[in-house]
């Protein structure tokens, strides 16, 4: 079986498999079953037919050799008869041959003749052969038989018996007759002549050709000597020839005759032949056939028997042919399919037999290693095609040191599995797997696959951007050192956060956050030794692992080292983009020795830092554990003072600078702490920012400002603090107008305060929510003024309708230079029709330069600090009555 795709097949390996050999054998012995049944069939039908013609010719002729015996006997009568009337006379010879040779005695042996159905003239002669009477002529001819044999034989006495037979030629007519003679005696014993009767081989042979009914019969006559009297079928040729030398002969001298084959005497022809002596006359009757002829009905038998086993011999050569062409067509598809599927796999496949040589080997293998299909192919053997291999280059070990160490575990029936690597850096993985003769051998490229896993093994232990350790990664390694964190060699771990990382990304894009990240990976992987390591846990996280720490001062150099790094000013994709970082501090075994606890110490330290006003890092400590605690217990007793009402609203004054008139107030939320008193927003708001209580608490502190405001002066407009977590719900809008429906309040009488943080997330959003509002003609304030990020770039972003200058600029007014910041946003605001409000205002000093530098109105303790709405409402009503003054 080959495997090389060409779809070539070779039917004689096909034919010489197993049970083929088997299946043309089987047929091959059946035919020649049937063809040696056969020959031993026609062979013994042909002795059967020869010997019951044998049979048949012995019957014939013993009907012959009783018919003769009885009519020669018959026929030998009157020469008796004569015979015993001579003797009997008691006259002289003289007188006797007289009295014989007369008239009378002619007319007399007529009489005896044709008392006998066959005519055959009797003949006297005398003592000396000459002819004295005949039974055909008279007077009697003058013939002379004293120089016949037979008479010679009668005269002398020398003949063994009284009548001697022989055939002899007319003198005259040149026939052939058959002369059966007898002596006659005188009285007293002298010779004194013969008598003779002719018969003649014509009368023989009529006899026979009756008895004679098949075609290559032939029935003859012969003296025991030898010599034939008379044949049928006449051959006249031969009468009274002697066929001594002939088998026959041989049986006729025997008493009993016999049936033998032989080579006719006659006319030369095979022929069977029964051979019988007459019991009282010398003479032999054989009758024989042609072999030829007996075999005739045998021979159409042969022709038959023969025709059937040489069809049925068809048939089976046939059916033989047609069941092997239908295997062989199976075995081929088989075939095909097999080597379609062979040709077709991703491995390189060989098989080889017990004597080392290659049994199938498909084309992937070949194409592994660039070999010659001319070469490779099934046949060849192992060395053979390892040396080629090597000379070509795709095959690098020692050949004989492979082939033994294949040799041995193919002999233990082990499967072996090793990876090799080509000159081309391809990864080649070979399973060499026993079988019962032989072995396959299997070469699998695992290059890509290789490669994938590592990737994927890389992947999911690093970090895509930064290709620093994941979390994953970070923690089992970070386990590991745990374990063998000691008092003597500590292990601390730096949680790192990227402060304002969020507001880089979304302000400059993802690029740029992207690169920030990317370099900072790079700095803090610039500050370790090199038994540590540095991880991105997520986002703008990062963490250092240092080991065989001694002294904290090393990791609080490290710390400082990481944050310096961080800070230097980074040139990014032509920006000049600064970024700092919170970085908490635990140290094992001190602060925990388990995984979680370390972690969570060094989050906590981390969010001290960040509690800390950023930019700075903090080691852990015990009692941040305990802030935390802290600050979860005010998340459990602020949604329970959201279930109770425990909050109020307290409102502060809007004091226009020019005419010193209210012009309204700012809602501000308090919360009296049934233990700790007041409780500043500042503290509870990010919560319930974190919570996402504030929806609830905004929508609250919104109805009650606008239920209040209502119940104001017309004039005096209310502000809300909106934080950006209410804008995330998307159903802000809604509410607004809800709570101003409810309250009855002018839309325009609304202020609400935003933080720039609301437009850096969801831009789109919260200016499509923002630009609804104002349609309605609620005012937009931007609080905060100056304390974010690039606060001028939201001016652009939407038209607002005031800006509330934060409260360090106005505390930093006295100061040199200390008014030009305001003066800025004072002339931007009015160049927008912006009106301006001062936070945070104390003193009256603040409140004239506030004065004079434009702005708007101001806001601040000076004036009044936020107050419960009864008293505000008390201020309001007091203020509106009197008169505007100038302070
Ligand atoms: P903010 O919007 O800037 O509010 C002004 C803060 O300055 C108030 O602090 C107010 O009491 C304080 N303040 C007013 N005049 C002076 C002054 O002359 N000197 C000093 N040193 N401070 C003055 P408060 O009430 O503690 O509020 C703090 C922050 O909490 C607010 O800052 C605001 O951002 C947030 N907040 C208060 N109420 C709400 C609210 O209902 N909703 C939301 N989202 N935030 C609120
Ligand atoms: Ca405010
Ligand atoms: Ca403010």
């Amino acid at each position: 079986m080959t495997a090389d795709g060409s779809g070539s097949f070779d039917l004689k390996a096909f034919l010489s498999s197993g049970p083929i050999r088997w299946l043309i054998g089987g047929g091959a012995f059946l035919i020649a079953a049937i063809a040696i049944g056969t020959v031993v069939t026609v062979d013994s039908f042909r002795e059967r037919a020869l010997s019951s013609q044998e049979r048949e010719l012995e019957n014939t002729v013993q009907l012959i050799n009783r018919h003769f015996d009885q009519q020669l006997e018959d026929f030998t009568i009157v020469l008796k008869e004569i015979a015993a009337h001579v003797r009997s006379s008691e006259t002289s010879p003289e007188i006797l041959k007289g009295q014989l040779s007369t008239l009378e005695w002619h007319e007399e042996l007529r009489t005896r003749v044709s008392a006998y159905s066959d005519a055959a003239g009797i003949s006297v002669f005398a003592a000396d052969g000459t002819l004295i009477n005949s039974s055909e002529v008279w007077p009697v001819p003058d013939v002379n038989v004293s120089d016949r044999s037979y008479f010679k034989a009668l005269k002398s006495g020398s003949a063994s018996t009284p009548i001697q037979i022989e055939i002899v030629q007319g003198r005259i007519s040149h026939q052939w007759a058959n002369i059966v003679a007898q002596r006659l005696d005188g009285p007293n014993g002298e010779f004194a002549g013969i008598v003779t009767r002719t018969i003649l081989p014509a009368t023989f042979e009529k006899y026979f050709a009756s008895v004679v009914l098949r075609e290559g019969a032939a029935i003859s006559i012969y003296r025991r000597d030898g010599i034939l009297l008379a044949r049928y079928p006449h051959v006249e040729r031969m009468i009274g020839s002697n066929i001594r030398t002939s088998n026959v002969y041989a049986y006729m001298s025997l008493a009993t005759g016999g049936t033998l084959r032989l080579t006719s005497p006659i006319d030369g022809q095979k022929r069977l032949a029964s051979v019988e002596v007459l019991q009282h006359f010398p003479l032999a009757i054989v009758a024989s056939m042609t072999v030829d002829a007996a075999l005739a009905d045998w021979r159409a038998q042969t022709r038959f028997l023969v025709l059937v086993a040489a069809l049925s011999s068809m048939v089976i050569a046939a059916m033989l042919f047609l069941f092997i062409r239908k295997l062989h067509q199976q075995h081929r598809i088989e075939k095909l399919r097999l080597d379609t599927a062979l040709n077709n796999m991703s491995q390189g496949l060989l098989l080889y037999d017990s004597s080392e040589r290659l049994v199938v080997c498909n084309q992937r293998y070949i194409s592994l290693y660039g070999l010659s299909p001319d070469v490779v192919k099934p046949g060849l053997s192992f060395r053979d095609l390892l040396l080629y291999r090597k000379q070509i280059g795709s095959f690098k070990g020692d050949v004989e040191a492979f082939i033994s160490k294949v040799r041995r575990n193919v002999a233990l029936g082990k499967t072996t599995r090793n990876t090799i690597e080509t000159g081309e850096g391809r990864l080649i993985q070979i399973v060499n797997q026993p079988l019962k003769s032989g072995w396959l051998a299997t070469h699998d490229d695992i290059t890509e696959r290789t490669r994938a896993e590592e990737q994927i093994r890389h992947l999911a232990h690093y970090d895509a951007l930064t290709d620093l350790p994941n979390r994953a990664l970070f923690h089992e390694r970070l386990r590991q050192e745990l374990a063998s964190a000691t008092e003597d060699r500590q292990l601390a771990v730096l949680y790192i956060d990227i402060d304002e990382f969020k507001s880089v990304n979304d302000s400059l894009g993802h690029m740029i956050g992207d690169e920030l990240l990317k370099s900072v990976a790079r700095r803090l992987s610039a500050c370790i030794d090199t038994s540590d390591f540095v991880a991105r846990l997520g986002g703008d996280e990062f963490a250092v692992v240092k080991t065989g720490v001694k002294n904290p001062d090393e990791v609080a150099d490290l710390a400082a080292h990481a944050l310096d790094a961080i800070r230097t000013p980074y040139e990014c994709l032509g920006h000049q983009v600064t970024s700092d970082a919170s970085i908490g501090v635990a140290i094992a075994p001190q602060h925990g020795t388990d995984l979680d606890q370390i972690l969570k110490n060094a989050d906590l330290a981390m969010y001290a830092a960040k509690s800390a006003g950023r930019r700075t890092w903090r080691f852990f400590e015990p009692a941040m554990d305990a802030h935390v605690r802290a600050r979860r217990q005010l998340e459990i007793d602020l949604r329970r003072a959201i279930a109770d009402e425990a909050l109020e609203v307290y409102y502060q004054p809007c004091l226009a600078l020019q005419s010193d008139r209210i012009t309204g107030c700012e809602a501000l939320i308090r919360w009296r702490h049934p233990e700790r008193g007041m409780v500043s927003p500042v503290e509870f708001i990010p919560i319930a920012e974190e919570t996402g209580l504030i929806n609830e608490i905004g929508e609250w502190v919104l109805a009650k400002a606008c239920a209040e405001a209502a119940t104001w002066p017309e004039s005096i407009s209310v502000a809300v603090n909106v934080s950006p977590v209410q804008f995330k719900s998307g159903t802000l809008a809604l509410k607004i107008v809800t709570a101003l429906a409810a309250s009855g309040l002018p839309a325009h009488r609304l202020e609400l305060e935003i933080t720039e943080a609301v437009l850096i997330r969801d831009d789109d959003a919260a200016l499509d929510i923002l630009h609804q509002l104002r349609a309605i003609g609620v005012r937009i304030a931007l609080d905060d003024f100056g304390t974010g990020y690039s606060s001028l770039s939201y001016l652009q972003r939407f038209p607002f309708d005031k800006i509330k200058i934060d409260r360090c600029f106005v505390n930093d007014l006295a100061e040199a230079d200390g008014s030009s910041i305001v003066q800025a946003v004072v002339n931007i605001a009015s160049a927008r029709h912006m009106t301006t409000t001062a936070e945070g205002v104390e003193t009256t000093q603040q409140q004239e330069l506030l004065r004079g530098l434009g702005c708007t109105e101001m806001q601040g303790y000076l004036f009044s600090a936020p107050k419960p709405a009864d008293e505000v409402r008390r201020i309001l009503l007091s203020h509106h009555a009197r008169p505007a003054v100038v302070a």
